[in-house]
This record gives structure tokens, C-alpha cells and sequence, in this order.
């Protein structure tokens, strides 16, 4: 009985009303009871046999970790011992401007090739046995799943950002509790980690470290066809290659297909998100991944993107990663530069305000559909002006997503779309630029109580 209230749990807090992240948590902690399927709204589990009294310990693991019932970061980042407090970045110890000095690792990176400069320092000195990435399949293109992996060259080949919803931690239950990993995951992946960590320390002590990637905005699948059918292509099997982030930084969106090259500028293929943008993304307030050992985005700021060449910023929120930091600038493995937090906030001071307040409003105005994720952190005061600046957002997300839209949409020349799109974004964050910076310089994150923070506090 216990056991069909869990999984019953699972399906009508978080699966039936779409509030799932798409993580593979249910399928990786349990033993064949879910499986992760593909659907136009992203991998999504299915129970595939009957629950036994034999899963009721995984799927209590499951209740509690699953990110798609909300995290509960105000209690959690206690737990992390950091120096700095911030209700915005979450609490960490310094942040840094950083940007491999391989030519090898920089060329095929996202940013500044931070996240694999580490990884291979932590195989290198012996830190960790593997590391656990999303990576492309092999000969299969936009199939993404978990490498584990201890060789270099697998590391240095791992994909760049891959915008689209995978699930990450669906073989949790395959790593050997005798060896040691690092996770690299988006704040969702690791907040669920961190969760089991906190909560079964020796069960989960093999996963040693966690880095999170920043994450703004994700997407479901279908974005590259219809980039594709922009571009007159119909079948998607003419694609030999692709590339997110190709070549110098910021990169752009790269696709070999069978009788020519495709290329677009990251700024202009941003113009697939209103079409495609997940739902976990706007129904999160976690962007930097408040819960890893270390986070690491784009470290967007006019003078270092004019300069090209790519570089990463980053918040450390354990003492090693500032440690492993400084031995690879002495090594000149790496550049680095510590900067404060007025400027690591003002880097994504955009997104932050979308996450912290936007995701917020999303979250009341869901509230009267249904269950939703519940956080123990929210913002106090919020203007009526922001509120009417997110109803607008939300009226753009639901015109844009609805299924005729997108197929007239799709039928438009891309890089046209990419143009207009990037021009309507700038005009638009001029306009809500004084409201949402305001917002954001203003904002009083107040701490709350729900059933969440609760079940946290009681087991
Ligand atoms: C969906 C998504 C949204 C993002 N949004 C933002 C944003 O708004 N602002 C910002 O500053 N940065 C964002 N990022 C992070 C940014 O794109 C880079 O990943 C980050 O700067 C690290 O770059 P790097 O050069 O140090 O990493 P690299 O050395 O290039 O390594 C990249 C690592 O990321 C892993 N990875 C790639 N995609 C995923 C994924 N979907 N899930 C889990 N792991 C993955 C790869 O396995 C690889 O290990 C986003 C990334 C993703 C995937
Ligand atoms: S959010 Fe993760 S754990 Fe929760 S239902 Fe979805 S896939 Fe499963």
C-alpha cells in the first residue's frame, strides 16, 4: 500500500500536473519501475511494472529528491560552510572570472572551457575515479545520455551545451559506491544530488563532488527541425553534425547536413526559445545551481566579449574548488581573476531577476491550476508594473508554443527570424531593464515555511 501512495505521489504532485524537470532521478534510484520516455514535452517517466514492498525505501529517496516538487535551497544552503551569504547568488566563497589557457580545451568549449579544465584536474590528481557528463551518443545525433568516463580524451571531446531537456541521473543506481565521481549536471540535477547527500550521507558518499552549469533557459525537442525547416531541409536524418556553441565564443548554432553548412549566431538562434522553452525553466529559482561545490556560466559582459576567446565566470562554495583554482592559474593551466559579487550579479542580473522574481509570479499564478514545486525562499515585494511585464511574458510563451503558431513560424527563414527576434530583444530589454534592475537591487528575499521545508525538517 505504502508503495502505490509513493509512486501516486510522484504522478499527481509532479508527473500529471507537468511539473516535472525531466531529471531521471525516478528512473535511476529504483530498479526497473520507471523507465524515461520521449514525448514532444520532453523525456518523461512511465512506470513500467507494479510497485513492490521491496521499492518503498527508493521511492521514499525519490519523493524527496525529486526536483519537480520544489527544493527547499534556504534550508539546504546551510548546510553548505561557505563565508559569503546571498539570498540571489546563493551562499558561496568567492567568484571568478576564469578561461583555460589550452588551445585544445578552449576551441570545443562552451564558455571558457572551465568545466573541463576541472574535470581533468580532478582525474589527474586522483580526486576522483570518473566524472559523470551528458554526452552526445555515439553516430547519434541529438541522443544524448550519461557518459561515465576516466578517459581524458572522452572528457575533451564531451559535447558543449546541449539545449534541449536529457535526463542525467537516470543511472544513479549503476556507480560503484566503492570508486569516486563528480557530477556536472544544471541546477536541478545537482540540488537532487545535493538533497540525497544531505539527507543519506554514506549512501551517497561515492559522488564527491557536484558542478553546476548555469542554466537560463532550456528547450524541447523539435527546436532543430524547425530551425531546419527555416532553411528548406524536411528530414532531420541530413544532418551529419551539430554544434551549439561553434567556434570562437559566444559560439554559434552549427549544422553539417548532407549537401551544405548552416550557421547561426548564438544571440539569433535565441529566437527558438519562445517556441520551445521548458517548463521546469520557468518554474525554477535556481539559475546558478546554488547547491554544487562549484557553478560555472558565460561570463557575458561587453569588454571580455568583445575580446572573443571565451571565458567563464564562476562561484566556489567549497574550499577545495577555490583551492583547485588557484594550483591551476600557478600551473598557468588557467586565467583567473576574482571579481565581487556586484559584478557577478550584474553579468546575469537579466536572468537572475527572471528567475528569482519571474519564476515566482509563474508559480502563483500556476498555483490556482494545481500542485506546484515549492521553495522556501520568495521574493517580498513585487511592483505592479513587473507583474504586468510577466503576464506579458507569459501571453508571448503561450502564443508561441501553441502548435499552428510554430508551423508558421518554422515555414520563416531563420536567419531572418534570428534578426528580427534579436532586435525585439534588445528593444525589450531596454524597456524592462529599469523595472526588473530595480526589481533585482531592491528585492528582499524572504525565507517561508511550507510541507516542504516541513519533511525536510522532519526526517
Ligand atoms: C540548457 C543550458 C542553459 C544554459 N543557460 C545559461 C545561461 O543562461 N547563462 C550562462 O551564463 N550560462 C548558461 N549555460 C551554461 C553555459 O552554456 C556553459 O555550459 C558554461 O558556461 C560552461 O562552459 P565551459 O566552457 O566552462 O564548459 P565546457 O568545458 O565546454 O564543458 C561543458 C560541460 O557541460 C556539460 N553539459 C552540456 N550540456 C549539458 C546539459 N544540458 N546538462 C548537463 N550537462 C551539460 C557537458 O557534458 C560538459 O561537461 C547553459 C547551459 C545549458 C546546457
Ligand atoms: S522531476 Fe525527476 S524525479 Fe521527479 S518525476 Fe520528473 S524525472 Fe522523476
Amino acid at each position: 500500500m505504502e508503495q502505490k501512495n509513493l509512486v501516486k505521489k510522484i504522478f499527481t504532485e509532479v508527473i500529471n500536473p507537468g511539473n516535472c524537470f525531466h531529471c531521471g532521478l525516478c528512473a535511476g534510484l529504483t530498479k526497473n519501475l520507471f523507465k524515461m520516455t520521449d514525448t514532444n514535452k520532453g523525456p518523461i517517466p512511465k512506470l513500467i511494472r507494479k510497485p513492490h514492498k521491496n521499492d518503498i525505501s527508493d521511492l521514499k529517496k525519490v519523493v524527496l529528491a525529486c526536483p519537480g516538487r520544489g527544493v527547499p535551497y534556504n534550508h539546504l544552503s546551510k548546510k553548505l560552510i561557505t563565508s559569503k551569504k546571498s539570498k540571489i547568488i546563493g551562499n558561496h566563497n568567492s567568484s571568478y572570472i576564469a578561461s583555460s589557457n589550452s588551445k585544445l580545451i578552449r576551441q570545443n568549449a562552451s564558455s571558457g572551457g572551465l568545466v573541463r579544465s576541472l574535470l581533468i584536474e580532478l582525474i589527474k590528481s586522483k580526486k576522483v575515479d570518473y566524472v559523470c557528463i551528458l554526452d552526445e551518443k555515439k553516430n547519434q545525433l541529438l541522443n544524448f545520455d550519461l557518459l561515465i568516463t576516466k578517459t581524458v580524451d572522452k572528457i575533451l571531446n564531451s559535447s558543449q551545451s546541449i539545449y534541449q531537456t536529457t535526463p542525467l541521473l537516470h543511472k544513479l543506481n549503476k556507480l560503484k559506491k566503492n570508486k569516486k565521481y563528480v557530477f556536472v549536471g544544471l541546477p536541478e540535477h545537482i540540488a537532487s544530488i545535493r538533497i540525497l547527500k544531505v539527507k543519506y550521507p554514506k549512501e551517497f558518499n561515492h559522488i564527491k563532488f557536484l558542478i553546476s552549469i548555469y542554466a537560463g533557459t532550456n528547450m524541447y525537442p523539435g527546436a532543430v527541425e524547425f530551425y531546419l525547416k527555416g532553411n528548406g531541409i524536411n528530414n532531420i536524418s541530413d544532418i551529419k553534425k551539430i554544434n551549439w556553441r561553434y567556434g570562437e565564443w559566444p559560439g554559434m548554432l552549427r549544422i553539417v547536413t548532407k549537401n551544405k553548412i548552416l550557421s547561426l549566431k548564438k544571440f539569433y538562434y535565441n529566437y527558438l526559445i519562445p517556441f520551445f522553452i521548458s517548463k521546469n525553466c520557468l518554474i525554477t529559482p535556481d539559475f546558478t545551481g546554488e547547491l554544487s561545490d562549484i557553478s560555472i556560466g558565460d561570463a557575458w559582459s561587453p569588454s571580455l566579449e568583445n575580446k572573443g576567446h571565451g571565458y567563464s565566470v564562476a562561484i566556489t562554495r567549497t574550499k577545495i574548488f577555490d583551492k583547485i583554482l588557484m594550483k591551476l592559474k600557478i600551473k598557468n593551466d588557467l586565467y583567473l581573476k576574482k571579481i565581487n559579487l556586484k559584478n557577478t550579479v550584474r553579468m546575469h542580473a537579466h536572468m537572475l531577476e527572471f528567475k528569482k522574481v519571474g519564476s515566482y509570479l509563474r508559480i502563483e499564478k500556476l498555483k490556482k491550476k494545481g500542485p506546484v514545486p515549492l521553495y522556501d525562499l520568495e521574493p517580498q515585494k513585487i511592483s505592479f508594473l513587473r507583474k504586468n511585464i510577466e503576464s506579458l511574458i507569459g501571453f508571448i510563451i503561450s502564443v508561441a508554443s501553441n502548435k499552428s503558431v510554430k508551423s508558421i513560424f518554422s515555414l520563416i527563414n531563420s536567419r531572418f527570424l534570428g534578426f528580427i527576434f534579436k532586435i525585439i530583444r534588445q528593444i525589450w530589454k531596454s524597456i524592462t531593464k529599469p523595472t526588473k534592475r530595480k526589481g533585482l537591487d531592491n528585492i528582499k528575499i524572504i525565507s517561508v515555511k511550507n510541507k516542504r521545508v516541513e519533511e525536510f525538517l522532519k526526517t
